[in-house]
């Protein structure tokens, strides 16, 4: 089923890609904007076929499709153009005396050809966006989207090839054969979304050709709820971030510590909220998600047991439907608190103060994200400064990831590198120090031997 533009030998479109790069075709900065804008124009006029393909993946709603996945592409690729000449410009590094006179500068040239492994969840974006930054930063690129979203994957691959330069960017679908086999060919960087598990398979494989990589991964993303914060509020948001795409969103609030006396008027603002964003039969409601497969249904309704169903719970096989769900009275070691939910289902931890909450993060993997919503300012020195997570959110839990100026990425377990905007730059580039000394007068005869003490001096003093 691999359904690479031109040929289906993973050998042969690394070869063609590299034989592309090889000729500076893909360094000019007019070539990169006129790939961004084409891929721009491909969104805009395909939006309701990226969103029909999505809507059968995910039965994401139009306006989720638009938000997470088709709008926030066009947004990246809008940032990137508008900054994209600033962010090449070589920059200057000042020259100490002893070198003087010479210029000093970085220069950033791209890598080569680079591959962007893509998972189910946000199956567009997820593929999209890293591609926006390699093609951006002047470089060749092999995309894999995932298998487990084939509507959106089958559309890519037929889109990419028909949209940019063919010469220059190959789709490539399938599952794990596919991607072993793309992952023995020499790649300038890996690019991977997923899971903790493939990413140490991704990382073994680039090691073989030290091949550099970022793993945007996932993790269990807490939120802290201090009492005197707006509960109703807070619960609002964290339905909002926890149940988009079903609760199966890498950044999306995973469990809830809520500090003191806050868990029970949680629960009842939780309860509301969700019947505010999905009636009182979400199943019913045209926005809202259904889980990606039978073998993630099955692993989700087990964890329904793990706690007291505050609301939500009911589930229907045949339509991989799972209700938005809270659980309460959860323990700390329960199975659901053992991994990555990434479903509907939002336990709460009760905790009785901050410290308690702030030891209950540090034990465990550092998140992507660490949510908080409080209104003490000294709680946010102290989460601040004394936690380790991707990013650290007050008041909104996912919506970091839309602000194209901040880093994008994980820390420990969750990941390794980042991107996003001119962060994206960074990865897909190389910045080269590049040194240029006339040879006029040659003051470095102070370096050269024989060696004197007077020499000796002077280094010391201007080097
Ligand atoms: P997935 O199963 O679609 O896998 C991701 C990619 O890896 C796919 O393209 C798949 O074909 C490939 N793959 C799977 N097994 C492989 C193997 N053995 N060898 C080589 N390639 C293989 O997606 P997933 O891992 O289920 O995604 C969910 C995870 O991803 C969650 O942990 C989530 O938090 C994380 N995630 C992170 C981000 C982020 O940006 N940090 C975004 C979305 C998802």
């Amino acid at each position: 089923m691999s359904t690479d533009t031109l040929t289906a030998d993973p050998a042969a479109t690394v070869a063609r890609l590299n034989a592309t790069f090889a000729t500076g075709r893909t360094k000019p900065l007019a070539w990169r904007k006129a790939q961004l804008r084409a891929l721009r124009r491909l969104l805009v006029e395909q939006e309701a076929a990226f969103a029909a393909a999505l809507h059968t993946d995910l039965r994401k709603s139009t306006t989720e499709a638009y938000t997470t996945e088709i709008g926030f592409t066009v947004n990246e690729i809008d940032h990137t153009l508008r900054h994209l000449d600033r962010w090449l410009r070589p920059r200057r590094a000042p020259v100490p005396l002893a070198l003087q006179p010479a210029r000093a500068r970085t220069v950033r040239e791209p890598l080569g050809t680079v591959l962007v492994i893509a998972p189910w969840n946000y199956p567009l974006q997820l593929a999209l966006a890293p591609l926006v930054g390699a093609i951006a930063a002047g470089n060749c690129a092999v995309v894999k989207p995932s298998e487990l979203a084939p509507a959106t994957s089958a559309l890519l691959a037929h889109w990419l090839p028909r949209t940019l330069d063919r010469q220059a960017v190959a789709v490539v679908e399938g599952g794990v054969p596919e991607t072993t086999a793309l992952l023995e060919q020499r790649f300038d960087h890996v690019f991977y979304t997923g899971n903790g598990t493939v990413a140490r398979v991704v990382m073994t494989a680039a090691a073989r050709h030290l091949t550099p990589v970022t793993l945007e991964l996932g993790g269990k993303s807490p939120v802290v709820v201090e009492p005197g914060t707006d509960l109703a509020t807070a619960a609002r948001r964290i339905a909002w971030g926890k149940f988009m795409n079903a609760g199966q969103t890498c950044v999306a609030p995973d469990y809830v510590l809520a500090i003191g006396d806050t868990a029970a008027a949680l629960e009842a603002h939780l309860t509301t909220a969700i019947r505010e964003m999905y009636g009182t039969e979400p199943a019913r409601s045209p926005d809202y998600g259904r889980i990606v497969n039978e073998r993630h249904f099955d692993r989700l309704t087990a964890l329904l047991s793990d706690g007291r169903i505050v609301t939500g719970g009911d589930h229907d096989r045949a339509d991989r439907y799972l209700a938005p769900t809270v659980l309460a009275d959860v323990a700390p070691d329960a199975p659901v608190m053992r991994e990555e939910i990434f479903g509907p289902v939002l336990p709460i931890i009760r905790v009785p103060d901050l410290d308690a909450a702030i030891a209950f993060i540090t034990a465990r993997d550092k998140p992507l994200a660490l949510y908080a919503f409080t209104a003490s300012p000294a709680t946010r020195r102290r989460l601040t400064t004394e936690t380790s997570s991707g990013a650290l959110n007050f008041g909104a839990p996912n919506a970091h990831i839309a602000i194209p100026g901040l880093p994008f990425g994980g820390v420990g377990e969750s990941g390794l590198g980042r991107y996003h905007g001119r962060h994206s730059i960074d990865t897909f580039s190389h910045q080269k120090a590049v040194l240029d000394k006339p040879l006029l007068a040659d003051p470095l005869r102070l370096a050269y031997p024989p060696f004197t003490p007077l020499k000796n001096r002077l280094l010391r003093r201007f080097l």
